[in-house]
């Protein structure tokens, strides 16, 4: 488990430092125009704060797959220059990422100023962790600030490897997801309910055997719960279906309740002839799919049973949608669970990803206590698992 107790920005002593801020600017770029600048957004309050106490910052981050080479298509450059616009003052845009130009720039900071250095990818070195690119980006600054949650379960060298030469701390989004995050698996206000779905058993089984030693209520939606019914022998038809998980599934249930875990999966389902948005569809009971037919989303009374679930929660985790949302036929039970989640006045905790996304996309983001930035991240965070990009910074 990643230790949630860990230095912040405010904890250390920042004026007049060089300061190496890791941030996450991996946005969508199309035809050289950012499409959507959320990141860059959320990145500005850790930022402000340590122009305002004096520091000069150099900011780094990945974009994109460059995969180890200078490749001007996956350039920070638009990512500097959103920024200026943000914070309202220049931010130097640097030529490398640890050539002469990074070193000048960085030396000629004066307090308060910002630079961003190129794509920390152009290195094949950043995602070997290599400890002599490491050093050598460290060398740059005085103090590390990690802000970047969506890639803190990586050890790359601008994530973790710069933290073994210089004091590191968390900026304000790692801080609020280690907080939040942290505070529900830790001590969390019950009843505890969590809530899986998305494709596949086997991506989310860590985060169901590290969280059913902790929760309340366990309910399983979308493609994954299918191998949960086909356990209880139920017929399935054609869902989604993964046979050396049926054993382990039916394993999971058993140690539900054992444990006194409430253990919901869903009872109707609306199936589709074919995986198409536009397939013929209606909605059965979940031991009668026919052959031929799929279960593409849960049904109206589960989506009740669900709500109701949820309804009184003290704390909700949900992570991965309970059906296909991708085909609007098929959005509407997870729609209805993110009204419930919204509805229950639960402290709730959104797994990033396709759930932040859903929740995004249907309105939802507003009623959420926190929407993880990070998908991959969010999930190993849940799962129990110590994260480097964390793990590597000071302890309070
Ligand atoms: P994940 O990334 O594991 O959270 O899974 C998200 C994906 O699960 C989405 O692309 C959904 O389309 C898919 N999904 C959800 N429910 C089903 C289902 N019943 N059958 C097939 N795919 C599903």
């Amino acid at each position: 488990m990643t230790s949630v107790n860990k230095k912040t920005v405010e904890d250390i002593q920042v004026s007049g430092k060089r300061v190496l801020a890791r941030c996450d600017f991996n946005v969508p770029i199309a035809d050289g125009a950012i499409s959507d600048d959320k990141r860059i957004r959320e990145s500005v309050k850790t930022i402000k704060y340590l122009m305002d106490n004096g520091a000069r910052v150099i900011l780094c981050s990945h974009m994109g797959r460059p995969k180890g080479e200078f490749n001007m298509k996956y350039s920070l450059a638009p990512v500097a220059k959103r920024l200026s616009e943000l914070l309202g003052t220049e931010v130097i845009m640097a030529a490398d990422v640890i050539g002469e130009d990074a070193k000048a720039k960085a030396a000629a900071l004066k307090d308060g100023q910002v630079m961003l250095l190129e794509n920390v990818r152009f290195h094949k070195e950043e995602e070997k962790n290599d400890p002599a690119f490491a050093k050598e980006l460290a060398s740059l600054a005085e103090i590390f600030v990690n802000d970047a949650f969506g890639t803190a379960h990586r050890a790359h060298a601008s994530t973790a490897g710069v933290a073994d030469y210089l004091p590191a701390v968390c900026g304000y989004l790692i801080q609020k997801e280690i907080s939040i995050m942290g505070g529900a698996l830790n001590d969390p206000k019950r009843p505890f309910v969590a809530i899986l779905g998305g494709a596949k058993v086997s991506d989310k089984i860590g985060v169901i055997t590290n969280l059913i030693d902790k929760v309340d209520t366990l309910i399983i939606g979308g493609g994954m719960a299918y191998t949960f019914m086909k356990s209880l022998g139920h017929n399935i038809g054609d869902s989604l279906l993964e046979a050396d998980k049926v054993e382990l599934a039916g394993s999971i249930m058993k140690k539900a309740e054992e444990k006194g875990v409430k253990f919901l999966i869903p009872q109707d389902n609306r199936i589709g002839d074919k995986y198409d948005a536009n397939c013929a569809f209606r909605t059965v009971d979940s031991d009668d799919i026919p052959e031929g037919w799929m279960g593409l989303d849960i049904g109206e009374r589960t989506e009740k049973l669900f709500a109701d679930a949820v309804k009184g929660a003290g704390t909700v985790v949900w992570n991965g949608p309970m059906g296909v949302t991708e085909f609007p036929n098929f959005e509407h039970g997870t729609i209805a669970v993110a009204q419930a989640v919204a509805d229950s006045g639960a402290i709730s905790i959104i797994g990033g990803g396709d759930s932040a996304a859903a929740v995004e996309k249907l309105g939802f983001a507003d009623k959420m206590t926190h929407i993880s930035t990070g998908g991959g991240a969010s999930l190993e965070f849940l799962e129990g698992l110590a994260l480097p990009g964390i793990e590597c910074l000071n302890d309070k």
